[in-house]
């Protein structure tokens, strides 16, 4: 299977998905959507009312803040893959339950495999605890964990911004620093440069690596 055979088989699982009991009272699953070659990867923590309805994450108004904040990070929505860590809305919002988070979680394992992302930024709690355990949002928002070639940035949620207004230059300011995250993660990805060979005496031309 091509990768975009595999992602749209992913959707389907996802979509015909009973691991769990939101299974029971979801409208629409929602797998997460964006380039398959995504430098950037978006994790919420799971659909609310208008993803459920319409079957797309981040369309609501804590979407709309996203978007805002992503274009303060240099980059467009269509450009970053945005999923989250429950494909299914949990009844009134409430918190996920560990064990809905344990039933999705090779979903979303197999969604990072996938893209491949060169920046994870994880959205509030839920998303930053996958990755980031035991800590605190408020202590290690906007820093960066580089791990196997790969940065974590974790951020707090776009609705805790909505809810409370002091944090919305917080979010803002953080979003802001994607620009250089990104590039930094490139150079990180790049293969490190061989040195050239020396001259083969016999032979006229010689291939060069990396050329
Ligand atoms: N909040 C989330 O965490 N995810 C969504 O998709 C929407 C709101």
């Amino acid at each position: 299977m091509t990768a975009p055979e595999k992602i749209d088989n992913l959707y389907a699982r996802v979509r015909g998905c009973t691991l769990c009991p939101l299974s029971r009272t979801r409208t629409n699953a929602v797998p997460g959507e964006g380039p398959i070659d995504a430098e950037v990867m978006c994790i919420g923590e799971a659909p609310g009312m208008n993803e459920d309805r319409q079957g797309r994450p981040f369309v609501g108004q804590a979407g709309q803040f996203l978007n805002e904040l992503l274009a303060a990070g240099g980059l467009s929505r269509e450009s970053v893959y945005i999923c989250n860590v429950l494909k299914c809305r949990p009844p009134e919002n409430r918190d996920p339950f560990p064990a809905e988070i344990e039933a999705c979680r090779d979903y979303l394992d197999e969604q990072i495999d996938l893209i491949d992302p060169l920046v994870i930024v994880t959205l509030g709690r839920f998303s930053m605890a996958k990755f980031f355990p035991n800590q605190s949002i408020s202590r290690i928002h906007g820093h960066v964990k580089d791990t196997a070639g790969r940065f974590y940035v974790p951020m707090y949620h776009p609705a805790a911004a909505l809810h409370q207004q002091s944090l919305r230059e917080t979010i803002l300011n953080d979003f802001r620093q994607l620009p250089g995250i990104l590039e930094r993660a490139r150079a990180a990805r790049k293969p490190a440069l061989q040195p050239e060979p020396a001259p083969a005496p016999a032979q006229a031309t010689q291939a060069r690596l990396f050329e």
